[in-house]
This record gives C-alpha cells, sequence and structure tokens, in this order.
C-alpha cells in the first residue's frame, strides 16, 4: 500500500467515549473525501431507571451509515455485550463483514441466529494472534488478559503508522482460562514504533493492579468448603475462569452443578466449544438437582446485577420453577456493582436475606471478585511497554478519560487526546488533533423497535409514570349538543378521605362539561377544538388539585 500526499489515519469513535458501554470506534485511512473504514466493535449499553422499559440502548450509526459501502470489515476484540451487543441490530445499517476469534465468532453467530441474519452475514474467525489485511490496514491480534475468554487487542498497522487498540484488559498472570498476557508481542511492536495507543481507561482511578482470577479461585474454594446447606453463586456468564473455579469448588465439596438462566448456558456452549469447561462432571438437568439432597448441588445463576427477569431476582421472588433458597442456604455473589445497578442489587439481597439466606459479597469478603480492567500499575507497565507517540483514553466517562490522559503525560507520552464521541481524531500526518465533529448518539430499543433517543414514546411514558394518566370521553350528536356528558377516569392519580379520587374525578368532569358549555355550536361540531378545551380545563383543574401535570387522552364520540 502507498501513500498518497493527502492521506490521513483518523481515529472516530461514535460510542464508548465519555461512557463506559456501547464502544464503537472507526478508524478511517485515505484522502478525507474518500476515506476507507474499518470499525473496531459494535456494543450496547443498559438502560436504568431513567429510560423505564427500555433494557437495550445501542450507539447511532447515522454518520457511517452513509459511507457503509467503505467500511471493509467490522472487527470484535472480545464477546463482551459493550462491544458485540450491537452486530445483530446494526449490521443491517453497515453489511460490512465480521472479523472474531472462535470463541467471540460463537457467540455472534447464536445473536445473528436469534436475528434471523445469520445467512446474511459473513463472519471470518481469525485464530488467537492471527493477522489478516482490511484494505490500507494490517491487522494482527494480541492475546490479552481480560474477564471473558479470548480477548483480543489489535495491532493495526497503516503506511502512515501503527495503532495499538488495547480493547479491555488487565495483566492477570494467571487467567485460567487461555494466555497470559502477551508482553512480547507488545513490547516488539513498541521497538518496531507505535504512533497511537488507544486504551482502556476504566480503572485509572484504582492503583494497583486488578488482580488475578488464581487469587479468586483460592478464596472460593475455602469459602465453598465451608457452606453446609443449599448454595447458590452468582457470577457474570461471560466470565468463563470464574464458572471454571465455581464449578471445580463445587466439585471438590461433593456438590454437582445445575447452571440457572439461559446466558449461563450459551456461555457454557461457547466456552466448550473452544475446548475450555473440558474435563469437568456434566452439568445437573434442574429435575435431577431438586432429587438430589441440597448439600450436594450448586446452583450457578444468572443476576448477579438484581436484573429483574435473571434468575437470582426469582428465587429470591420465590417464583422460580426449579430453584427455591431458604433457612441455612448461602448465596455467593463473586460478581461487582456495576454502577447504576445499587437499588436493584440491594433489593436483592435483602429480599434473599429476609429468606434467611446467607450472602456472601466482595464487601464483607474480600477476593470473591476481581476486575477485569487494568489499574494504574497495569497502566503503567502497558505504556513502557508499548511507548506510543500518542495516547488516546477510551473505554470511560470524561473524568476516566481525562485522568488517563494526565497518567499518560505522567509517563511523558508527548502526545495526548481524549475525543468525546463524535469527535475525529487525524492521527496522522501532522500532530494529533480533533478535526472534525460528526452526529453521534444513541438509539433506543424500545419493545424491540429501535427509536430515537428519548423518542416520543419512551417521553409519554416517562410523564406518565411521574404524573399519572387522565382520559376524558364525551359524547356528542350531530347538532353539536352534548349527548352524555364529560366522563373521566385516572391512572396513578391519589385521593383520600378528606378528599376522595371519584370526587376529584367528578369535579374534572364538571370542569370539563363547563369548558363545554362554553364553545359555540361551530366549535363543539370540530373534534379538535372539543378536544383541545377537554384537555386544557382537565390540565388545569388536575393541576390545581394535585400539583401535577398528567397525561390527558380525550374521546370525542360523534352519535
Ligand atoms: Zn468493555
Ligand atoms: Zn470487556
Amino acid at each position: 500500500m502507498i501513500k498518497t500526499a493527502h492521506d490521513e489515519l483518523v481515529f472516530l469513535p461514535l460510542g464508548g467515549s465519555n461512557e463506559i458501554g456501547m464502544n464503537f470506534n472507526l478508524y478511517g485511512y485515505g484522502p478525507p473525501h474518500a476515506r476507507q473504514w474499518i470499525v473496531v466493535d459494535l456494543g450496547v449499553t443498559f438502560g436504568d431507571q431513567t429510560t423505564p422499559g427500555v433494557e437495550i440502548i445501542l450507539p447511532d450509526p447515522t454518520f457511517i451509515e452513509k459511507y457503509a459501502k467503505d467500511i471493509l470489515g467490522i472487527v470484535l476484540t472480545h464477546a463482551h455485550e459493550d462491544h458485540i451487543g450491537a452486530v445483530a441490530w446494526l449490521w443491517p445499517r453497515l453489511k460490512a463483514p465480521l472479523y472474531a476469534t472462535p470463541f467471540t465468532a460463537f457467540l455472534l453467530r447464536e445473536k445473528l441466529r436469534e436475528a434471523d441474519l445469520l445467512d446474511e452475514v459473513k463472519i471470518t474467525e481469525i485464530p488467537l494472534a492471527g493477522t489478516f489485511s482490511l484494505g490500507p490496514f494490517d491487522l494482527t491480534l494480541i492475546t490479552l488478559t481480560h474477564s471473558i475468554p479470548e480477548p483480543n487487542g489489535l495491532a493495526i498497522r497503516t503506511p502512515l503508522g501503527t495503532i495499538l487498540h488495547t480493547g479491555d484488559w488487565k495483566i492477570d498472570p494467571d487467567p485460567l482460562t487461555g494466555a497470559p498476557t502477551d508482553e512480547g508481542a507488545i513490547r516488539r511492536l513498541g521497538d518496531e514504533g507505535i504512533l497511537a495507543m488507544v486504551c482502556d481507561s476504566t480503572n485509572v482511578f484504582v492503583d494497583g493492579e486488578a488482580g488475578s482470577e488464581a487469587q479468586v479461585r483460592v478464596t472460593l474454594n475455602a469459602l465453598i468448603s465451608e457452606l453446609k446447606g443449599g448454595v447458590a453463586a452468582a457470577c457474570f456468564a461471560s466470565n468463563v475462569a470464574r464458572m471454571d473455579t465455581i464449578i471445580r469448588a463445587a466439585e471438590a465439596n461433593g456438590r454437582r452443578v445445575c447452571l440457572v438462566g439461559r446466558s449461563m448456558i450459551r456461555m457454557s456452549q461457547a466456552a466448550r466449544s473452544v475446548g475450555l469447561l473440558a474435563d469437568i462432571a456434566p452439568f445437573l438437568s434442574d429435575a435431577d438437582a431438586r432429587r438430589l439432597p441440597r448439600n450436594k448441588v450448586l446452583y450457578l445463576c444468572t443476576g448477579s446485577q438484581g436484573e429483574s427477569r435473571a434468575a437470582l431476582s426469582r428465587v429470591a421472588d420465590g417464583n422460580h420453577p426449579h430453584v427455591s433458597l431458604g433457612q441455612g442456604d448461602a448465596c455467593v455473589f463473586s460478581s461487582r456493582i456495576i454502577p447504576g445497578n445499587e437499588v436493584p442489587i440491594r433489593n436483592l439481597q435483602n429480599k434473599l436475606a429476609d429468606r434467611g439466606v446467607r450472602l456472601y459479597t466482595e464487601r464483607d469478603h474480600p477476593g470473591l471478585h476481581v476486575s477485569g480492567h487494568p489499574c494504574r500499575d497495569e497502566l503503567k507497565r502497558m505504556y513502557q511497554w508499548a511507548r506510543p507517540a500518542i495516547a488516546v483514553p477510551t473505554h470511560g466517562e470524561r473524568r476516566h478519560l481525562l485522568e488517563h490522559a494526565a497518567l499518560a503525560r505522567d509517563l511523558q507520552v508527548s502526545q495526548t487526546v481524549a475525543p468525546r464521541n463524535g469527535e475525529m481524531v487525524r492521527l496522522a500526518p501532522g500532530p494529533a488533533e480533533i478535526i472534525d465533529e460528526v452526529p453521534s448518539g444513541r438509539l433506543y430499543v424500545d419493545a424491540g423497535v429501535v427509536t430515537p433517543e428519548n423518542g416520543d414514546a419512551l417521553r409519554e411514558r416517562r410523564h406518565a409514570a411521574s404524573n399519572g394518566v387522565l382520559t376524558v370521553s364525551v359524547a356528542i350528536d350531530g347538532r353539536g349538543r352534548v349527548v352524555s356528558p364529560p366522563r373521566l377516569k385516572s391512572l396513578g392519580l391519589p385521593g383520600d378521605e378528606n378528599y376522595p379520587l371519584n370526587e376529584a374525578l367528578d369535579d374534572l368532569a364538571a370542569e370539563a362539561g363547563a369548558a363545554l358549555d362554553r364553545l359555540s355550536p361551530d366549535e363543539r361540531d370540530d373534534d379538535h377544538a372539543v378536544e383541545a378545551a377537554l384537555s386544557r380545563s382537565v390540565k388545569k383543574a388536575a393541576h390545581r388539585i394535585w400539583k401535577r401535570r398528567p397525561v390527558v387522552e380525550t374521546t370525542v364520540l360523534r352519535v
């Protein structure tokens, strides 16, 4: 590949910069009017209390969709949802071939099959440490360690310089599944010369090191050997090393394992497809688990984040079809609290405690979990190995990115740039700088429909959730006479003995009737005028009664 005078190498995050989640990174090469692109990761983020009914949030691909024919490939670094979760949703708008290692490819195929896209999408499996070329980009995978099998960094060589895109990583000397971090490959790349390192910022505020899966194995083994009654353990299903640890700890203590939750089962299949979880006893079926004494079973469950529909929440609510926990049983949380999930997790743990279940969490039993992201000492080592000319922090909120940039400067990196989603960074030629801002944002998956961020449906739902709903209906005949006076119904509005709800509704109906009386016969003939008058009068009266502005829905029947 020969470079021309107008060629530029650019980095453009459309997700994952200024937030932890929905990673969507682009690299562009060529003259500004004719860039060729590769996409690195296409993930989701999750809804919370501020997005009622919306569980999945996608990065908005509108900008790059215009150049879909110039996307040479979509490379997936690893199989976490914040890196691959949006593929099935957004692939139809990008239509580029996918590249991933076998474990990630297995899970991608599952997602594409569910979305009925498997026949359309080309997935190329790249072996660990493999190499492939996409136009001007020569890519080599670098084996790293994280909290899922097969986490890969990418060495991206271009005629204008080499990028090390780390993806998610930590330095785990004993990751239990897969090889340790390929320090040699990173050092050799550093010797060759790294123009820019685009790097994980998640734990930049945490001193020291994340810790090893091998340490967690020691802690969990010791804990599980002491437990007597029924035991449930919860971990992230994608952390196959952790699953492996819990399964072996169970077996060492005379317990067989029953997987509870769909993603636990799917991950175990993905793990087996690449030779992991190999020499363990077969998992118990639900029925077999019920037949065994409680102290011979360990339930390995999804739902450590308090997700309402996941296995553990149903166990806590006492309505799981196969698993029940009570007095004398134990539940081990081998996971951390993802920020934003504090309330559902607390509720879940309180419900379990109320059933008499003894809880073991990272907070009161340190060592039950380690993070999958690099803390400061690990970041320092990575910079010493890679020695990039430019540091581009990513995978963090604003404060993480800026702290990471400051750390890189302390480590003598000469240039740092911390773009927000939508800010295009020219990495070469010339000094690294933001040269453009393109549209970026979020899309909400609402009841299976991809909708704009803060679209009408969600806005109305939020409004109704905090203000309540009033419906008012009236029947009017052909001569503009009110045949049946306004009737009111309410949802989510309170009353008490001093002012019962039905009295409030009667008062609202009277106001609505008076508003109709004030209309001329011509106006009463016009549905819009009638609806506007009803709505205005009911809103005003509702505000007087409740100091709120409920959603008001009007129906005019013509008889
Ligand atoms: Zn991630
Ligand atoms: Zn990850």
